[in-house]
């Protein structure tokens, strides 16, 4: 078991207290344990990222660009290794961690095209030889504090474009797979990026709660569950910094009657159960108008999850892994069980499973449940109600596209949303009018590209800047908007009493 500790300064540091164990969750076994820092390790990791912010801030964004570039070839040639590593420790299967590893490099690529976005407005002859300008400053020491479900991607929404825009940055990782973040940090530093300006400090409640008072930390980005989200929120408000909370998701699909079933089916089964459904944009109901259409796609859902093969990550051809702890899967199939007693029905049992193992020692006590699915799921339902984030797909009956709209707009929660028809005057009614973040149209999960940005609404997202994208840019700078006056020949200066204007 070897024990992971933090990065700080550029360098690798064991940490002296608290640990906690980082499960493989294909077979239940410790392979790590993590150091959880203590207030004053969090500290030293602020002030690294402190003592690194003049010069990196007074970098050319040109010179801050070319490091960006390498980076991005280094995290590609390195890309098999990382993935590795998320999958020994969320347990998703290596595909998808790839995917996801793509996703965060492709805001390494928009950070890469900082020099344009960094520019400025300006204005000429706002007045009598008056220009006037905007300016974009780095806000400092920033921190981002990340969940267990995208180990990389998540917190490369964040410091790839922190950094870029010149701040420094503290990274507070999941304390449930930390490894991924770690090996991060280090091709990072290995790209050229000068020791402090990246800083990786794993551990739980005590070194959030350090960040979050810390005077020195200008600005918080959280990725996590909802009540967590909000607390930070409040706090880090509270505590006068800038911040921004993406908590947790109930994401609805929209089946029309003139849907492509088969389609809608295969869509489904990738959105629901990929990633054992331990995605935030993951589809966790889906709203059937009409009753035939419910029929078929249940139907269509249950013949395909038969198929669905499901083992460790690192077997090839498995389409789903495990989910992430014990205490998940405990929790996951607590919820299951609620449905059934509540009166939904359980079409596709997955507590029956058999795990395809692929030769993998262990798996008897690996973390893992089959896709469950539910038909006749009432909104008063437990699982109808609370993220599951498990491999579990909720069926909701409904009449017509008012009442699926209608029970969308009414849960707490607005991450992501799907409509399939092949209707365009009810996809474009859908997607004017829903109140959720990110909508698809035939697309299941609409996760906006890099130079976009993402967030929810409702009780996803608490601030008011999404993350990554043209949001980000915001989000990681202040303005200062310079007004510069020279005189020359021919202007008379002279005292004036009134409001300047043109
Ligand atoms: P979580 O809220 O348990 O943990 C997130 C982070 O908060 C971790 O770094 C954790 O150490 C820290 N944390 C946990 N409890 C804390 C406490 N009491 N005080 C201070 N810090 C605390 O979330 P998770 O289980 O790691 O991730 C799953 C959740 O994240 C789901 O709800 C999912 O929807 C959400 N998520 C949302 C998005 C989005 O973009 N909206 C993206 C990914 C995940």
């Amino acid at each position: 078991m070897s024990h992971i500790g933090h990065f700080i300064n550029g360098v690798l540091v064991a940490g002296t207290g608290r640990t906690q164990p980082v499960y493989n969750p294909a077979t239940g076994a410790a392979v790590h344990d993590v150091a959880l820092a203590s207030a004053d390790e969090t500290r030293a990791g602020i002030s690294a990222a402190e003592a690194a912010f003049p010069a990196w801030r007074n970098t050319p964004p040109g010179k801050r660009q070319q490091i960006m570039f390498k980076f991005k070839q280094l995290l590609e040639e390195r890309a098999n290794d990382i993935c590795a590593l998320i999958t020994d420790e969320h347990g998703k299967v290596l595909p998808d961690a790839m995917g996801e590893l793509l996703r965060g490099i492709e805001v390494v690529d928009y950070a890469c095209g900082i020099t344009e976005v960094l520019k400025g407005e300006y204005s000429k002859n706002v007045g009598p030889a008056i220009d006037s300008w905007s300016e974009f400053h780095p806000l400092g020491v920033v921190a981002g504090i990340t969940p267990f479900n995208f180990p990389a991607m998540v917190p490369m929404w964040m410091f790839p474009m922190a950094i870029a825009c010149g701040n420094t940055f503290v990274l507070k990782p999941s304390e449930r797979d930390p490894s991924a973040p770690m090996l991060i940090a280090q091709i990072f530093k290995e790209a050229g990026l000068p020791d402090g300006v990246f800083n990786v400090v794993n551990g739980d409640k005590e070194s959030v709660d350090t960040l979050l008072e810390d005077k020195r930390v200008q600005a918080v980005s959280f990725v996590g569950s909802t009540p967590i989200a909000e607390s930070i929120y409040q706090r880090a408000s509270a505590n006068g910094k800038r911040v921004q909370a993406l908590g947790g998701a109930k994401n609805h699909a929209v089946v029309m009657p003139d849907a492509d079933i088969e389609q809608v089916a295969n869509a489904l089964m990738g959105a629901a159960y990929g990633s054992c459904g331990e995605r935030c944009m993951a589809i966790s109901v889906a709203v059937c108008v009409g009753d035939q259409v419910a029929d078929q796609t249940v139907a269509a859902l249950a013949e395909r999850l038969k198929t669905m093969k499901v083992g460790p990550g690192t077997v090839d051809g498995q389409e789903m892994g495990p989910v992430v702890t014990r205490a998940s899967l405990d929790r996951i199939l607590s919820l299951v069980g609620s449905g059934v007693t509540q009166g939904a029905s359980l079409v596709v049992d997955g507590r029956n499973l058999e795990v395809n193992a692929g030769g993998v020692a262990g798996t008897e006590n690996g973390f893992f449940l089959g896709g469950c699915l539910f038909d006749n799921v009432t909104t008063e339902m437990d699982i109808y109600q609370q993220e599951i984030f498990g491999p579990v797909l909720c069926v909701v009956r409904v009449k017509n596209l008012h009442e699926a709209m209608e029970l969308i707009d009414d849960h707490e929660y607005g991450n992501g949303t799907c409509l399939f028809t092949r209707d365009g005057e009810a996809a474009r009614y859908f997607s004017d009018n829903i109140k959720v973040g990110m909508v698809g149209i035939n697309v299941p999960l609409p996760v906006p590209v890099a130079y976009h940005s993402f967030g929810g609404w409702k009780r996803s997202l608490f601030g008011d800047l999404s993350a990554y994208g043209p949001d980000s840019v915001r989000f990681y700078t202040r303005r200062k908007t310079v007004t510069q006056r020279w005189l020359t020949n021919g202007i008379v200066d002279r005292t004036d009493f009134s409001f300047p204007s043109q």
